[in-house]
């Protein structure tokens, strides 16, 4: 029976080629007077060129940003956003940058602006890790969503297939756990739908065309999407990404690549009815069997990247502790999560084994 609440997200999203050089009307249209751009090093250069075209409503550039949000990574922005007295962030940099921007927010009155620079889709959601004694934790509020996003498909046109790709997987399983995850509700299932079809078609051109800046919108439009449907929740998929990356260092999009077909696999029986949409946008659903969790294997080899946990560095001693920490505060999920199924599932992921095909009907 249908039963859901949906809420919209208050973000006003600017989606196009060159669509960057609109930060300044952004900037005053939220009436913004010291902006603090957030950036990683190697953007540093682009971040003070924007700064400058703010005509003196730019506080600074902090660049000390790091994967999964160290606290102390947090408390030092923060620190330079009060010392500046900021009244706003610029992220202008991956989830990572992002991130930070949600971590200042989160305790200082400042409007974000996100200019994604990967497809990580952070920009759309109000929710954000912080990493403290090598544990990641999730909150979500309000205070940390993005008021304004620019899609700027030229600033992710320059992203290596190395990072381009698993950043995609990563879009790719917001999409995916949408359709099941505690939130789920009939629109925000469209648009995951939608994501996946143009993920599922843009990344492997992109990863053959790095330049194609076609491919690269195409990609950022779905990732647009999977920030949206991310709004339903999460389930065990990003549970475990979460606990891998938080706990062991391993690298965020990367190790949503090689997960995404376990953890679809292990929820395969319990969702027929998402998994079949989620078969149908990918273009996974044909005579031979193959279903979403193959056709999510078969994507995620197609754009290359590591295959596998023991590629990604993670020893199989640790599989033991990763399941155990897995398991110990779980997401809500719709097949019960138990430490030895999980374990199973770090096992064939560790040796990134092809997850089996269902039963003949
Ligand atoms: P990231 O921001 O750490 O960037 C990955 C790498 O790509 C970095 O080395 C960065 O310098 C490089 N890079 C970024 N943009 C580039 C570009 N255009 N050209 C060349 N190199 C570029 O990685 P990410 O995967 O975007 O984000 C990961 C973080 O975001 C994690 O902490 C994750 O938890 C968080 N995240 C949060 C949400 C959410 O809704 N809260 C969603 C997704 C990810």
């Amino acid at each position: 029976m249908l039963s859901f609440v949906q809420e919209g997200l208050p973000v006003r999203v600017v989606f196009g080629a060159g669509r960057r050089r609109q930060l300044r009307d952004e900037v005053q249209r939220l009436g913004i007077e010291r902006a603090l751009l957030i950036t990683t090093p190697s953007k540093r250069a682009m971040a003070e060129a924007m700064a400058a075209q703010l005509e003196g409503r730019a506080a600074g550039v902090f660049d000390r940003v790091a994967t999964h949000v160290p606290i102390e990574v947090a408390k030092a922005g923060r620190a330079e956003a009060l010392r500046l007295g900021a009244d706003g962030c610029i992220a202008l940099g991956g989830g990572s940058a992002i991130g930070l921007a949600k971590a200042i927010a989160l305790e200082q009155d400042v409007a974000i602006i996100a200019l994604p620079t990967t497809y990580s889709g952070s920009e759309m959601t109000a929710i954000q890790g912080l990493t403290e004694d090598g544990v990641k934790r999730t909150w979500r509020d309000p205070r940390m969503l993005p008021r304004t996003v620019i899609y700027d498909p030229e600033l992710t046109v320059t992203l290596p297939p190395s990072i381009a790709g698993p950043s995609g997987m990563n879009a790719m399983a917001h999409c995916v756990e949408a359709f099941y995850a505690e939130g789920a509700t009939p629109l925000l299932s469209l648009a995951a739908e939608e994501g996946i079809r143009a993920l599922a078609r843009s990344l492997p051109v992109l990863v053959e065309r790095p330049s194609s800046l076609e491919a690269s919108t195409q990609t950022l439009y779905g990732a647009w999407l999977a920030g949206m449907a991310l709004g339903a929740g999460i389930a065990l998929h990003h549970k475990l990404c979460h606990t891998l990356g938080g706990s062991f260092d391993l690298p965020h999009a990367p190790t949503h690549a090689v997960m995404l077909p376990y953890s679809a696999h292990y929820n395969r029986d319990a969702v027929p009815d998402a998994m079949a949409r989620i078969a149908r946008a990918l273009g996974a659903m044909d005579p031979s069997g193959s279903d979403a969790p193959s056709g999510l294997f078969d994507l995620a080899r197609r754009i290359g990247g590591p295959a596998s946990l023991e590629e990604l560095g993670l020893r199989h001693a640790d599989l033991d502790r990763a399941a155990e920490l897995a398991v110990a505060a779980p997401y809500p999920n719709p097949r019960p999560v138990t430490r030895e199924d999980v374990r199973a599932l770090l096992e064939d992921a560790f040796f990134g084994r092809r997850p089996a095909a269902p039963a003949a009907a």
